[in-house]
């Protein structure tokens, strides 16, 4: 099912997603689901909060992309198009190493995009959907990928790794989406909860 993507200035963004101890049947549909919002976006990557769900949940798909990846796992080179698309329940981020700058967007941000900066390479630690745990390094795309997407996990924006004269440059398009947002949600939760009176009587 393809879901509403929440936009920035939800307050969901800014949550700390809960860690996820057991896989439920809702995390596995929640997880299809992110799959398929984030292909019909034609996003690399999508985290749960960014579907209104603060859970500790991301999927990532490089395998479209021009940008080069690649995954090492156990120190042996693999097929980084074998391996997609990832699921990854609780994942952490380690031995981050080098320094790259590069361009990103966000399906939360509509049309706006930034140099960013991030770790060259990074290992990841996760379960998958079977509860098994993965391990990994990786880098290109993938790295920055996983990076921007937990770093949605804990509630921390592209925005707020962006340098000072990008900030002020995007600063009129940031407010302005953020207003939209806002004053969409009022009327969408007057609307939910007459939806709530209506099935109770
Ligand atoms: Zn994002």
């Amino acid at each position: 099912m393809i879901l509403p993507i929440v936009k920035y200035g939800h307050p969901v963004l800014r949550q700390r997603g809960k860690r996820i101890e057991t896989v439920t049947p809702q995390i596995r549909e929640l997880a299809a689901s992110m799959l398929e919002t984030m292909r019909a976006a034609n996003g690399v990557g999508l985290a749960a909060p960014q579907v209104g769900e603060s859970l500790m949940l991301l999927v990532v798909d490089v395998s479209e992309a021009e940008r080069p990846s690649s995954m090492q796992i156990a120190g042996q080179d693999v097929d980084v198009a074998a391996h997609m698309p990832l699921v990854l329940v609780n994942p952490l981020l380690s031995e981050p190493s080098g320094e790259e700058i590069g361009g990103e967007g966000c399906l939360s941000f509509p049309g706006i995009s930034a140099d960013i900066t991030r770790a060259e390479a990074i290992t990841v630690t996760a379960t998958d959907l079977d509860g098994q745990s993965l391990r990994f390094r990786c880098s290109g795309l993938l790295a920055r990928a996983i990076q921007h997407e937990v770093d949605h996990l804990h509630g921390v924006l592209f925005t707020d790794r962006m340098d000072s004269a990008t900030k002020v440059s995007l600063s009129g398009a940031l407010k302005r989406l953020q207003k939209e947002t806002q004053a969409a949600l009022g009327p969408a939760r007057k609307r939910g909860l007459r939806g709530l009176m209506a099935a109770r009587g």
